[in-house]
């Protein structure tokens, strides 16, 4: 197996073809590779039956170019100081493509949560909001759920920050369920913004998304929701799949049946309204119009890669195509909707939550649905002038040229001081 590569490097070599396209000196290229702070801590909690137990953690703050640092939280085994890093740069650009004022971080805990009860973890989460509270805050930096937190983990690190300032500041954090301060309509962003990726791309590419054929991988929060919007437009969503494998039906499954189906059984596998059962590589390399990868990172390697015969692929889940995948596709003339725009719905609606909770002001559904929109369908207009304009090889290339552009005259607009 080759070794997989540092994404913190990835990262830096991404910020390096980008900026082969703007004028902008290597000094500031070189500013932007780094994070600019990185907190690390050991927390020591203690446990249920007593002892006390550490666990390493970090923050790292990239970029404030553009606004306070954004970014989740996650809790796995695997994290690491130099994941955490890219992670956060990662934000950085994800940000800036869709033009919302934030600037990039991400933090995350060295812990695999199935090992510990509710009430550690509450323990565990509010000892790293102690930690964390010097450097977030509403202006600051505004933390968010990812890998294995959610709507329980930001609501203690809410209290736990406000209990600590003596305030109410909801915008702390973003994530959260709606009576602490949540939004409406976002926990089906991501995938609503898949579904404008989607839209937009056919239509640039003059195809008609009604009767496209759709294979959806990963059928959790992300991939479920696309596949309901994008079968709402007239699409056939042909193969859906999830960890336990994948399932078939060349005239189109019913996404939102499919959904209950797995809420019910914990699977999509054995639904009846499929045809055929496949493996998760076999729905990978069928041949459809649009293939959504939504389960985890690098689904798709530059091996299989060559067997990928989907015309469209736009990325819901976070870095589903490893480096050598993307060149392999870019090579064949697939077209990539990158995760950094099509999955953006997820952070744009935590932005739209922040600014209710300043506000103190909560809008419908409606309204956050309309401005999510509108936002994503201009990222994806921007994306594409600058792909036109400089000759671009990729949407990918495009779209970081589009956030680097952003970040960098933010940064020399403010100028460098001290
Ligand atoms: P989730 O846990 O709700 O769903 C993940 C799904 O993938 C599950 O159905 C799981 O069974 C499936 N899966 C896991 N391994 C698989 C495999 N090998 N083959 C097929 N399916 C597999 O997670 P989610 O929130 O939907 O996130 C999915 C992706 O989207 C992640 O990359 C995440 O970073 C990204 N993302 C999510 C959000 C969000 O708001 N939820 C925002 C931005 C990006």
């Amino acid at each position: 197996m080759p070794e997989e590569a540092n994404p913190f490097e990835s990262l830096q070599e991404q910020i390096d073809d980008a900026g082969a396209y703007l004028d902008v000196g290597e000094d500031v290229l070189e500013r932007l590779k780094h994070p600019q702070r990185v907190l690390e801590t050991n927390l020591s909690v203690e446990m249920d039956d007593g002892r006390i137990e550490v666990f390493r953690a970090f923050r790292s703050q990239f970029n404030g170019d553009r606004g306070p640092y954004k970014g989740g939280i996650r809790y796995h085994p695997n994290v690491s100081r130099d994941e955490v890093k890219a992670l956060s740069g990662w934000m950085v650009y994800k940000c800036a493509v869709v033009g919302i004022p934030y600037g990039g971080g991400k933090g995350g805990i060295v812990i695999d949560p199935d090992q510990y009860s509710e009430a550690e973890l509450e323990r565990i989460t509010r000892s790293f909001a102690t930690e964390l509270r010097p450097i977030i805050g509403e202006d600051r930096d505004i933390p968010a759920p990812d890998v294995n937190t959610g709507q329980r983990e930001m609501n203690w690190i809410k209290d736990t920050y406000e209990t600590l300032e003596n305030t109410t500041a909801p915008g702390v954090i973003t994530g959260k369920a709606i009576e602490s301060g949540g939004s409406a309509g976002r926990v089906e962003a991501t995938g609503r913004s898949t579904m404008f990726a989607a839209r937009e791309v056919f239509d640039y590419l003059g195809r008609d998304i009604e009767g496209a054929s759709v294979a959806v991988q990963g059928y959790g929060n992300a991939g479920s929701v696309a596949a309901a919007l994008i079968d709402d437009l007239g699409a056939d969503i042909v193969a859906v799949s999830d960890s336990s494998g994948a399932i078939y039906n060349a005239d189109g499954l019913d996404a939102r049946d499919v959904k209950s189906y797995k809420t019910e059984t914990g699977s999509v596998t054995g639904y009846d309204g499929a045809t055929e059962e496949l493996t998760n590589e076999e729905l990978l390399t069928l041949d459809v119009d649009l293939l959504v990868p939504a389960a985890l990172e690098n689904a798709i390697d530059g091996a299989l890669a060559h067997d990928v015969q989907a015309d469209i692929i736009v990325e819901a889940a976070n870095g589903p195509l490893t480096p050598d995948a993307d060149d392999v596709l870019t090579e064949s003339d697939i077209h990539v909707v990158p995760d950094i725009l099509a999955n953006a719905g997820g952070v744009t609606v935590s932005y739209f939550e922040w600014v209710q909770n300043r506000q103190r002001f909560y809008w419908t559904e409606e309204r956050v649905n309309d401005e999510l929109e509108r936002i994503i369908t201009a990222a994806f207009d921007e994306m594409t002038t600058a792909y036109e304009e400089n000759d671009l090889s990729s949407f990918r290339v495009a779209a970081y040229v589009v956030a680097l552009r952003r970040v960098v005259r933010a940064f020399e607009e403010g100028g460098s001081w001290p």
